[in-house]
């Protein structure tokens, strides 16, 4: 079997969790997590980077910092993860889905006007496949309606826009380090903050609602309780693995842009047959190679597609199911539009393999999808 996914381990990982272990500090904030936090901040250029236990985690700090309460709107696409929807479902927020563009799948930024309204607080930008959103248009549009932006960059990190890193252009961000990300710690994610006015009140969210933070830096001769908040930050142990990752972050994006670029470059001659869509990534973003997908011509072609594949053991999936029509989204959610891309799009998409030792296998795939399609 080609699996889907595998997770890349650079091999530094328990070298680092045995370190944190003679430490012999094991909660977290420790110097693995100075660290990763700080490189972060180098790399992508935020005023505050924080970790956290997942990138769900990050997003439900964001809805808390956004002060999202019952009733407050929140626009984001429909086409994204449940977490995006679920961190200010959770605060009583309303998630108001608004349709993809047909090259990028990322929120169509021509259609978030129109699903504003009096009780609009904030906009989501999910970059899907690590590729930008328009970001110059949301943040014009947020704020002109003075809205907050929190990009879901889950699947961004290295990745960019118009040379500015994917996660320090919105007011707060959310990264994912998901063992099916790029750069993983199993669990693991990141707050990203841009607008230094959120700062102490998220890491008063993160550390149970407490002032602990500042207490810790002497700032405070005591520390209580001031705020909602939860535990969000991961273990040392954790964050030692991670850090592993993140010293071979540019090597590990290279060579998955290989990858990418071997199947971008096998795939235009049956794309120029109308046989299928490659994926689009406009000139002014660059890309992680998150991940590498398909558009067949609709829904019974791509089931076929994956049962065939998968028995000829290759592991391709389908991804995200809209939002507005589960269950959950049409109970606590509404649709801006009809979304009528959202349907077609996702009826469509089918995932590659994409890991770091698939080069050995990749030719095999990308004979037997080209012989599917
Ligand atoms: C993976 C992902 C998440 C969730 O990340 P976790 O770290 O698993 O919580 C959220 N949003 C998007 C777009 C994702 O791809």
């Amino acid at each position: 079997m080609i699996p889907f996914n595998k997770p890349h381990m650079t091999g530094k990982e328990l070298w680092y969790v045995s370190q944190a272990h003679a430490n012999g500090h094991l909660a977290g904030d420790g110097s693995f997590t100075k660290r990763c936090s700080a490189w972060l901040e180098h790399r992508i250029g935020c005023h505050r980077a924080l970790l956290t236990h997942s990138c769900t985690a990050a997003l439900e700090m964001a809805a808390i910092l956004a002060r999202i309460g019952p009733g407050d709107e929140i626009i984001m696409p429909s086409y994204t993860f449940v977490s995006t929807a679920n961190a200010f479902a959770l605060r009583g927020g309303v998630p108001v889905f608004v349709d993809i563009r047909p090259d990028t799948l990322n929120i169509d930024e021509a259609l978030i006007e129109a699903a504003i309204t009096s009780r609009t607080r904030a906009i989501v930008a999910v970059h899907y496949a690590g590729v930008g959103c328009e970001m110059d248009a949301i943040m014009s549009i947020a704020e002109r309606h003075g809205l907050i932006v929190i990009e879901d960059a889950a699947q961004g990190i290295m990745s960019s826009y118009k040379g500015r890193p994917l996660g320090s252009i919105g007011h707060l961000a959310a990264l994912s380090f998901h063992e099916t990300k790029n750069i993983i710690s199993g669990e693991g994610g990141a707050l990203l903050i841009n607008a230094p006015e959120f700062i102490e009140q998220a890491e008063i969210i993160r550390e149970k609602g407490t002032n602990r933070s500042q207490f810790f830096r002497g700032q405070r001769d005591k520390y209580t309780w001031m705020d909602l908040g939860s535990s969000y930050l991961p273990s040392e142990l954790v964050a030692a693995f991670l850090w592993a990752q993140m010293e071979e972050a540019y090597e590990i994006t290279a060579r998955r842009l290989e990858i990418w670029e071997t199947y971008h470059k096998n795939f235009e001659a049956v794309e120029k047959q109308n046989r299928v869509r490659r994926p689009v990534v406009p000139s002014e973003c660059t890309h992680n190679a998150h991940m590498y997908y398909l558009l067949l011509p609709d829904l019974k072609k791509r089931t076929a597609f994956i049962a065939t594949l998968m028995q000829q053991k290759v592991g391709v999936v389908f991804h995200y199911v809209p939002l507005h029509s589960s269950p959950m989204g049409e109970k606590c959610g509404r649709k801006s539009g009809p979304l009528v891309r959202t349907q077609l799009l996702s009826d469509r998409l089918v995932r590659l393999p994409l890991w770091l030792g698939l080069e050995e296998y990749q030719n095999e795939v990308i004979q037997q999808v080209i012989a599917e399609l």
